[in-house]
C-alpha cells in the first residue's frame, strides 16, 4: 500500500523588508524539497526586474475586486495602499498532489488562512534586530521615503501579532532560517496527528 502524504500549506509571513522572498528562495534551493510556490496577486506597480506570472499576477484595482466578489481568494488584504491576495484554484489541487504549498503573504492575510485552514502551519519571519529590518527596507531602493515610513509603522503593528503564529523563525542568515523551516516541516509531517490515520489504514489493510 503506497502512503499518499497531502502537502503541507505553509504560510511564510512576516513584516515587509525581513527577507521572506530571500528566504523561500533558499527554502527552493534545498535538497529533496517538494515544494510549490503560490504566486500571488496585486494591484501594485510593477517593479523592476519583476516577471508578470512569475513574481506576482499585476492586475487592476476593478479586476481584483471583481475577483474578491467572486471568491476567488483564497486571502486578501490591503497593503499600504494596494491589495495582494492568494488565488484560491490550485492551492487545493497542489496539496493533494503532496506538494508543500508556500505562500508568503502579509500579517493580515496569514490571519485569515489561519481561520480557514486549521492544519496550515504558520511561521512567522522576525529580523535579528529592528535595524536590520529598516536597513533593509530603505537599501532596497524601489519605494519612497513616505511609503518606506508607512511600511515600518505597518511592521511595528504586524509584530504585535506574532503571538498567534506557530512558529518564530529569526532570519540572521538566510541559509539557516531556511534550515529552521524546513526542521519545522519535517517535524509538522511527523506530528501525531496528520500522520495516525495513514497508519491506522495500513495496519486495517494487513
Ligand atoms: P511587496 O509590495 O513588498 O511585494 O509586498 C508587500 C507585502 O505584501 C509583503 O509583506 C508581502 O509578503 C505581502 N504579500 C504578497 N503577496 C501577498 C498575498 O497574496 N496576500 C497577502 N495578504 N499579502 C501578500
Amino acid at each position: 500500500m503506497k502512503l499518499n502524504e497531502r502537502g503541507l500549506l505553509v504560510v511564510l509571513s512576516g513584516p515587509s523588508g525581513v527577507g521572506k522572498g530571500t528566504v523561500r528562495k533558499a527554502l527552493f534551493q534545498m535538497p529533496e524539497q517538494n515544494f510549490t510556490y503560490s504566486v500571488s496577486m496585486t494591484t501594485r506597480n510593477k517593479r523592476p526586474g519583476e516577471i508578470d506570472g512569475v513574481d506576482y499576477y499585476f492586475v487592476t484595482k476593478e479586476e481584483f475586486q471583481k475577483r474578491i466578489k467572486e471568491n476567488k481568494f483564497l486571502e486578501h488584504a490591503e497593503f499600504v495602499g494596494n491589495y495582494y491576495g492568494t488565488p484560491l484554484d490550485k492551492v487545493e489541487e497542489r496539496l493533494q498532489e503532496g506538494k508543500e504549498v508556500i505562500l508568503e503573504i502579509e500579517v493580515e492575510g496569514a490571519l485569515q488562512v489561519r481561520d480557514k485552514v486549521k492544519d496550515a502551519v504558520l511561521i512567522f519571519l522576525v529580523p535579528p534586530c529592528k535595524e536590520a529590518l529598516y536597513n533593509r527596507l530603505k537599501s532596497r531602493g524601489t519605494e519612497s521615503p513616505e511609503v518606506i515610513e508607512e511600511r515600518i509603522k505597518k511592521a511595528n503593528r504586524e509584530f504585535k501579532l506574532a503571538y498567534k503564529y506557530d512558529y518564530i523563525v529569526v532570519n540572521d542568515e538566510v541559509v539557516n532560517a531556511a534550515d529552521r523551516i524546513m526542521a519545522i516541516i519535517r517535524a509538522e509531517h511527523a506530528k501525531t496527528e496528520r500522520s495516525i490515520h495513514k497508519y491506522m489504514k495500513l495496519i486495517e489493510g494487513e
